[in-house]
């Protein structure tokens, strides 16, 4: 499921994105209402922080309800009756009072999701000739199953989600090993180690040096006619 989060508070889009990835939510973020007018198209729910720099959060909900029956979920510094009446009427179809909790925040963003009819979690993702199966937990390339371990499939499917996108190595142990603890730095380099074993690509998620890690979307497009002829 695609998550457009309209942020402009970089402090808040780290932790934030960290705790969508970690619900398999893909993730795209914009810092402004411009931004966010040309983004929505794509995304299955909108995040919408009402204090944007370039435009009123209440204008540019009613912007996107005039174009779309996207899920909108207000995120506000304010908690008066009439701001959250204003949203309300604007067309959110839920809203969060800042300082939130993200526990809080994902589950409003299920239950906003059940009332559309979306299952919380894409039960299968495919990047590619990727293929990976959440509630099975297994993965596939190229419709060959890659045998993988519990915590491999995280790993996969937390780059896969990113679609090629960098993935902190923060991010990564937080969201693998619920740990920002040293020696799981470790236990990351032989996991990234045994899944590119595993996948027989090694090129398929790549090291972004002093980063984290990305899945080469180019490369798992290619796998079928790279192991096929
Ligand atoms: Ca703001």
């Amino acid at each position: 499921m695609r998550v457009l989060l309209v942020e402009d508070d970089n402090r808040v889009v780290e932790a934030l994105v960290e705790a969508l990835h970690r619900a398999h939510l893909t993730v795209r973020r914009v810092g402004t209402a411009a931004e966010a007018l040309t983004a929505f198209h794509d995304a299955d729910l909108v995040l919408l922080d009402m204090g944007l720099p370039d435009q009123d959060g209440l204008a540019l909900c009613r912007q996107i309800r005039a174009a779309s029956e996207v899920p909108i979920i207000a995120v506000t510094a304010r908690r008066e009756e009439a701001a959250l009446v204003s949203a309300l009427r604007a067309g959110v179809d839920d809203y969060v009072v800042k300082p939130y909790s993200p526990a809080v925040l994902l589950a409003r963003i299920e239950a906003v999701m059940r009332r559309f009819g979306h299952a919380p979690v894409t039960p299968v993702a495919e990047v590619g000739d990727l293929r990976l199966d959440h509630q099975a937990k297994e993965a596939f390339l190229a419709g060959r199953n890659l045998g993988l371990t519990r915590k491999e499939f995280e790993l996969l499917s937390m780059l896969a989600q990113a679609r090629g996108e960098c993935v902190t190595r923060e991010a990564l142990m937080g969201g693998i090993w619920d740990t920002a603890w040293v020696g799981a730095s470790r236990t990351l380099d032989v996991h990234v180690s045994s899944l590119r074993a595993k996948l027989g690509q090694p090129g398929l998620v790549q090291t972004v040096r002093g980063v984290g890690y990305r899945v080469a979307v180019e490369e798992a497009q290619g796998a079928r006619t790279g192991t096929g002829s």
